[in-house]
This record gives structure tokens, sequence and C-alpha cells, in this order.
């Protein structure tokens, strides 16, 4: 499809057209309005109460743009010249140019503040941007009226002693301008709710309109002739306000304000009404701080109302269709209202729903539902689950949350079906059953595995060591009995076959007392500590003599819930490693002690060896591991694997510190006897 494509030269002419004819008639409304203002200026020629212009310059740049503001400008230029040419040109063009400048900046002022802090055409939409609307009007009347008497007085048009009257007068005439004319200019165009109104409401409005009149001209007006005097009855009105405001858009409110001003002011000129009575210019000043009044009430009340009524609407939009399940109870606990999604859970229509009481649709028996209502009345809220009991009978599990009092004696709750997450929370439940049901299995067949594996070994074990009794006791008969025999090799050989015997019959030693560790049985006891490490120590007197090691036990040394040979074994091969692993040239010394810690005790070995690497201080405790080649430290690697082992089966744990060439401080923890 070809793209359509507007010349941009074209597209800007167009726009400066339509400026310049928006201008132009802009203009010369001002003009025209404006005379008609002036012919009712009652204290200076200049300064009128009523003076339109204003609040057409106002509605005219918020609806069109700041684009507007030469109209504003000619406009006003040329009204003042016009009737202040009969006093002198230079005067007259000095002055009208003055009070042209206030004029325009007047708007553009009011217009700044409003699109920038009241929301700009909008501000009758909420009361608040009214509040700011009116700051805004009467802040700009304030510089045009200033301006504009100070333009007079400079031009020598008025004398200084009656600035002040001629700035008030100035002043009200274009507040008064904004607060009638802008809300009735722009409100229709602002507009959002445009569907024509049945005939009622149009019937309605009609009754208010009429109301209006009568009362209007019955009191500003004296239509009925029956005033002897002027009976300041002007609050009559109000009630007209406030129905206005209540019943119809704030379009409608815009319009009566301006019915009434128009009413006003003809009984104003025949003489009538309350404000009748004094000096002309004096009268004109109460009717219209009157009317600007009536207009600043009637504008904040219909905003109020507005906001109101937008928030019951959006709250019904909310209510109608929310996904979740609302019902509205009274005090009663009876159902006042519920929503389509409510209807659509339980089964019901709303009308049927209406009237029945919230906690009879629950399914379980009468006296939880009455427990539930009452605890529900007690705290002010309540959530949880229920199940409940739709029209046909059938069950749904909701889940609810409940609130007393969202109005004096109004409750809400609010209910989800949750049917399906319950379907798949049980799914979810007896796979996690059958899972563990399936781990158990395997674990128990991997146990049984084991064990055979455990038993296997053992007799390998066990059964390995009659030949390698055979091999070692041959080869020591070699050496003994048939020494001379053999050269010195053949003698080296057969010591080296013995000793290799007898490093394997060690290592079977250690896999077999491994391996009877977790075939044997560990009936817990009451272990003396002391005991033990005192047992340990008399037998390992002769190692620690001939390592020259230090062993020091610091009491107290408490009783622990364990097994009283498998903790000698564990402390014999802690220490045996302290003192074993000791640094060239430096005399072990092992320390031994204990620390209770949350109803257990930890029994501490330390040593100042040759340390543990922190990359390899798990790694120690698994079966035939060893950091240090054999040549410098005799061992099997199964020594620490028995320590764990061991602790496991009496249910403890066992772990290590360690700084390299510093020491090690292997701790068993135990339950406290
Ligand atoms: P073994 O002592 O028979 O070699 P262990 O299972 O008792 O076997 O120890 C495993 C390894 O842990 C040892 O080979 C040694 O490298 C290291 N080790 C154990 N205790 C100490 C200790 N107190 N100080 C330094 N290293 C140690």
């Amino acid at each position: 499809m070809q793209e359509e494509r507007v010349p941009l030269a074209r597209t800007g002419r167009d726009l400066l057209g339509r400026t310049v004819i928006l201008n132009t008639a802009l203009a010369i409304v001002y003009v025209l309005t404006g005379s008609l203002g002036l012919q009712l200026a009652t204290l200076h020629q200049s300064a009128t109460l009523v003076w339109p212009p204003s609040g057409i310059a106002l509605a005219s740049l918020l609806l069109w743009g700041k684009r507007l503001w030469p109209g504003v400008f000619a406009g006003a230029f040329l009204v003042n010249i016009l009737t202040l040419i009969e006093v002198g040109r230079v005067a007259a063009v000095g002055a009208s140019l003055g009070i042209a400048v206030g004029n325009t900046l007047e708007g553009l002022l009011a217009w700044l503040l409003v699109t920038r802090y009241a929301n700009g055409r909008d501000f009758f939409d909420r009361a608040a941007d009214v509040y700011r609307f009116i700051i805004a009007v009467f802040l700009s009347a304030t510089f045009s009226a200033s301006l504009g008497v100070t333009s007079l007085e400079l031009a020598n048009l008025a004398v200084w002693k009656e600035a002040v009257p001629i700035g008030l007068t100035w002043w009200l005439g274009d507040a008064a301008s904004d607060l009638i004319l802008v809300p009735l200019l722009l409100g229709w165009t602002t507009m959002r709710d445009r569907r024509p109104w049945p005939l009622w409401r149009s019937m309605e409005a009609g009754l208010l309109l009429l109301f209006v009149v009568l009362i209007g001209g019955f009191i500003f007006g004296d239509w009925l002739s029956v005033m002897k005097g002027p009976y300041p009855i002007a609050y009559m009105v109000l009630p007209c306000v406030v129905w206005a405001a209540l019943r119809f858009p704030q379009y409608a409110s815009a319009v009566m304000v301006f019915a009434l001003t128009a009413i006003t002011l003809e009984g104003y000129f025949r003489g009538h009404g309350p404000f009748a009575g004094f000096s002309a210019h004096e009268s004109l000043f109460l009717v219209q701080l009157f009317i600007s009044v009536t207009a600043m009430t009637s504008m904040v009340l219909a905003a109020v109302v507005a906001e109101r009524r937008r928030a019951r609407d959006e709250l019904r939009a909310l209510f109608e269709n929310a996904q979740d399940a609302i019902l509205i109870v009274d005090e009663a606990g009876q159902t006042v209202d519920a929503n389509p999604a409510a209807c659509a859970l339980t089964g019901y229509l709303r009308g049927e729903l209406i009237g029945r009481k919230v906690r009879d649709i629950a399914s379980d028996d009468q006296e939880s539902r009455e427990r539930r209502w009452k605890e529900f009345l007690e705290k002010g809220k309540l959530a949880g689950e229920v199940r409940i009991r739709r029209k046909d009978g059938t069950l749904v599990d909701v889940e609810f949350r409940a609130v007393t009092n969202i109005l004096p004696g109004v409750h809400l709750s609010v209910m989800r079906d949750v049917t399906e997450r319950k379907l798949a929370e049980s799914q979810v439940r007896r796979m996690n059953e059958e899972l563990e049901r399936r781990v158990e299995e395997r674990t128990a067949k991997l146990r049984e595995a084991l064990r055979e594996l455990d038993t296997f070994s053992y007799s390998v074990a066990h059964d390995l060591r009659g030949p390698l009794r055979a091999m070692t006791g041959f080869s020591e008969a070699l050496l003994q009995d048939h020494a001379g025999r053999l050269d010195p090799e053949g003698q080296d050989f057969a010591r080296r076959i013995t000793e290799a015997g007898k490093r394997m019959d060690s290592l079977i030693t250690d896999i077999l007392a491994y391996s009877r560790l977790s075939r044997q049985e560990v009936p817990l006891e009451t272990v003396d500590l002391a005991q033990v490490v005192d047992l340990v120590l008399w037998n390992m007197s002769k190692e620690i003599l001939e390592r020259r090691a230090k062993v020091t036990v610091k009491p107290p040394l408490p009783r622990i819930l364990g097994h009283a040979a498998m903790m000698e074994q564990v402390v014999t091969n802690l220490v045996s490693n302290g003192i074993k692993f000791s640094r060239p040239g430096v005399d072990p010394e092992v320390t031994i002690r204990a620390e209770p810690r949350d109803g257990a005790v930890r029994l501490w070995i330390e040593d100042n060896g040759i340390g543990i690497r922190p990359e390899y201080q798990d790694r120690v405790f698994g079966l035939f591991q060893r950091l240090n080649p054999a040549e410098s430290f005799a061992g099997t690697g199964v020594g620490l694997a028995i320590v764990r082992r061991a602790v496991e089966r009496m249910g403890g744990r066992s772990g290590l510190e360690s700084t390299p060439d510093q020491g090690s401080r292997f701790w068993v923890e135990l339950p406290q006897a």
C-alpha cells in the first residue's frame, strides 16, 4: 500500500492558517464582550466588575494552547484604546499597551499554572485540581489587576487614591469571569460520558433548570413583585447547587451557575434582589462576589461527587469482573450481594445467593461453622480453607479471606476455587511417598550388598593370613637356618620377604578391625573418658618412651555415652598418629582435653607435628588414604578410617583442624552421659 505523505510545508501552512483564524476570532470576541463589560464599568471607565474576555481568553488558551496569546493581546489593546481614545492619543496608547500586556500575561500565567498543576482542561475532574485552578485564577487576576491599575496611574488616567478600589474591582471582574466562564466553555469539551440521557434524567434536568430560573427570578428579579425590600435571601439557591452537583455531571453545575449569573445580573439592572439598595458599584460588587462564591462551591462539590461516583463505578467494575468470588454479607451473615464469580463458584443465581447465610454453604458440620463465624467476628478477619457445597450438591475446596465491617455492619468474603491445587498437592504427596518407599527399598538392598561385601572381605583377609604366615615363617627360617648357604644378596631378599610379609599382616589386621566395626553390635553404655585415656597411655607407654614424646592430659575428662573398646581404639589411633607424625628434630607433644558442646562432649587430641594441608583435611579419614611416603612414616592408611567409622557407629562425629608445620588438632564428639 502506498503510504500517504503530507508535505511538511503544507501542514505548517495549515497550522499557521488555523492559528491566524483562531486568533482573529478570539480578538473579535474579546473586543465585543469587552466593550459590553466596560459599558458596566461603575468605578472607572477602564475597570469593570463584569469582564467576560478574561474567562474567554483562558478557556481558549486551555483549549488551543498558548499560540492564542496574540489574539488576547490584540483584543485587549483594541478594546481599551477604543474606551480611552477620547482622553488623548499618547496616554491612551500607553495605558492600553500596559493593560494589554497585563491581560495577556494574566491569561498565559493562568494557562501555565492550570496546565502544569491542575490537570489542564480536565481540572474539574478532581477536587484537588479545582482548588489549584481557583488559586491559579486568583494569582493571575492579581497580576493583571496590578499591571492594569499601574498603567492607568502612569498614564495619569486615575488618581492614586483610587488605586485600591479600582484594583479590587478589576481583580473581582477577572476572577469571576474565569470562575464562571471557563467551566462553562470547557466543560462540554472534556465531558467523558456523553451517552444520551434517559427520559427521566432529561426531565429531572429540565426540572432543575426550572427551579433555578424560578428561584433565581423570585429572589433576584422579584418576578412575583412580593419583595418589599432587599431581603438577604441569596442563600436560597444553595439547594439547587447541591442538586446539580449530586445528580448531574459537572457540566450541569457550570451551566446552572451561568444561568444564575444571568438572572442575578438581570435583577441587578432592574434594581431588584438582595444586593440592591446600595450604590451601583457596591451592588454589582456584591452580586459578583456572590456569584463567584457560588461558582467555586458548586465546582468543588461537583468534583467531589464526580470523584465519588468514579470510585464507586471502579469498585463495581472490579466486583463484577473479579476472577475471585466476592460475597458481601450483613451482620447476621446473610449475603446482600454476590458477584458473577461467586455465582459461578457456588452454582446459585445472584438472586438465590442474596438472603442466604454465607456460612450455610460450607459443607462441614453446624458446630464448626458457627465456631468459625464467631471467630471471624471476634478477630475482625479470617482466612483459611473450607469445603463448600454447590447448589447441585457437588463439593468444592475453596480458599477464603474475609474482613468484617468494610462498611459499618457489612462484611466481605473473597473465595477462590482451589480444587485443582489440592489435587496437584495430593498428587505431589503421593509421588513423594512412592519415591521415599523406593529409596528405602534401594537403600535396604544396598545395605545388604555392603554387608555381603564386608563378610567377603573379612573372609578373604582372614584366609590370606594362613599363606602369609607360611611365607614369613619360611623366609625367617631361611635366614636363621640356612643363612650360611645364602650370599648377602640372597639374605637381603629373604629379609625383605619377611618385612613385606609383616607389613601385609598389619594391613590385614587393620582391615579386619575396620570391617569388624561394621558387623559388630554396638551397645551404648556410659564410658569414663578418663579411664579410657589412662588405659591407652598405659598400653602405649613403651612407644611414648621410645619416641621421647610428652603426653599431657588436661582434666576433667567427663563421661560419655559410647562403647568402651571402640573408644580405646579411637584414642589409641589418634594418640599414636600424634606421636608418629612429628617434625624431624622436634620431640612430639600431645595434649588430650575435653570440652562440653550442646549436650555432647568434644574430645581433642592435639599435637605439634607436621600438620595437614587444608585440602587434605577431609580426605585423611578415607580408607587407605596416606599423605606421606612410606619411607618417612610407616602405616596402612586405615587408622583414621577406623576412627571415623567407630565414632559414627557410636552416634558421634569426628573432624580436625590443622596448620601445616605447626600441628594438628583432631576431635571426636560423642553424646554426654
Ligand atoms: P596411617 O597413620 O596408617 O598412615 P591414618 O588413617 O591414621 O593412616 O592416617 C592417614 C594419613 O593422615 C596419614 O598417612 C597422615 O598422612 C595423615 N595424618 C594422620 N594423623 C596425622 C597427624 N596427627 N599429623 C599429621 N598427619 C596425620
